[in-house]
């Protein structure tokens, strides 16, 4: 008998999921009510998005994969709530596809892509209430690491300035058609309704915490020298004032120290 699906593509991290079981639990997670609004990325197959398209008000799903978005597309074409968007999310402009609305997001990540998205997902916060992301392990642990682990890193530290992440159950690679090498997480993140830290300069702060990670074995004094962050007697003032050794590697830093440290170089700079 002949399928109806292309064969999957590797390229495109299509790795679909298969276990009912799992679908439902992700819905769960989700919370979904009748009145939400949902952006789904990647739907391929569709299997999540059947469900969701029968219990929210909006769903928009975005998928790259040509003819995989022809087939939703003629699957929903009488179904008005729902809105299936061909494009690489990566390029989506939200405004104009999501407009003011808040959305949850329910994604099964295209793996080779997930960090790029959630960073994507991370500027693009105050568009959504809720996000249920399946990710490779090893991304996941990067959004729930503690400083001084090797998984601890910018990820980590933007996304608990925002959100409240939460860690909700491992997926095995047999769940999936075709199995990934890799075992998956679904992940939860709740936006904060402010920064959880005061951090003053956005882009200063963020500034501070991607140079401390450049050059993960170099002591903090030689990363923010080498970013030049800020003028070196301005630097020498701010971990001065804020008690944190230059001999300590970036990686040790919690949030609350990143955020005294920006806020004294804004200081002293
Ligand atoms: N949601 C489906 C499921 O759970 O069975 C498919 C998940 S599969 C891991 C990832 C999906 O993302 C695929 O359908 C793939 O074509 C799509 N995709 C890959 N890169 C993409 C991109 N840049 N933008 C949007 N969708 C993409």
């Amino acid at each position: 008998m002949s399928h109806p699906f292309p064969r999957p593509r590797k390229a495109l991290g299509q790795n679909f999921l298969t276990d009912q079981n799992i679908i439902r639990k992700i819905l769960t997670a989700a919370d979904l009510q009748s009145s939400d609004q949902v952006l789904e990325v990647g739907p391929g197959r569709g299997a999540l998005t059947a469900l969701l398209a029968e219990r929210v008000s909006r769903l928009v799903a975005v998928e790259f994969d040509r003819d995989l978005a022809a087939l939703l597309r003629q699957q929903y074409q009488d179904n008005p709530t729902v809105l299936i968007h061909e494009q690489d999310v990566l390029q989506v402009d939200f405004a104009a596809l999501l407009g003011t609305g808040a959305y949850k997001v329910v994604a099964n990540l295209p793996y080779n892509i997930s960090t790029p998205v959630l960073f994507r997902f991370l500027e693009q916060r105050h568009r959504f209430s809720r996000l249920i992301v399946m990710l490779q392990k090893e991304v996941g642990e990067r959004l729930a690491a503690e400083p001084d682990c090797s998984d601890y890193g910018v990820l980590t530290v933007l996304f608990r300035q925002w959100f409240e992440v939460r860690r909700e159950f491992l997926v095995p690679p047999g769940c999936f058609f075709p199995a990934p090498k890799v075992d998956s997480v679904v992940i939860s993140l709740v936006p904060l309704a402010n920064s959880r830290v005061v951090a003053g300069d956005q882009a200063l702060f963020e500034k501070v915490v991607r140079s401390a990670f450049a050059m993960r074995r170099k002591t903090l004094w030689n990363c923010l020298k080498n970013a030049a962050v800020a003028e070196l007697p301005a630097v020498e003032a701010a971990l001065l004032a804020t008690a944190i050794d230059g001999q300590r590697r970036g990686e040790t830093l919690s949030l609350d120290e990143f955020a005294a440290l920006s806020r004294a170089l804004q200081k002293t700079a």
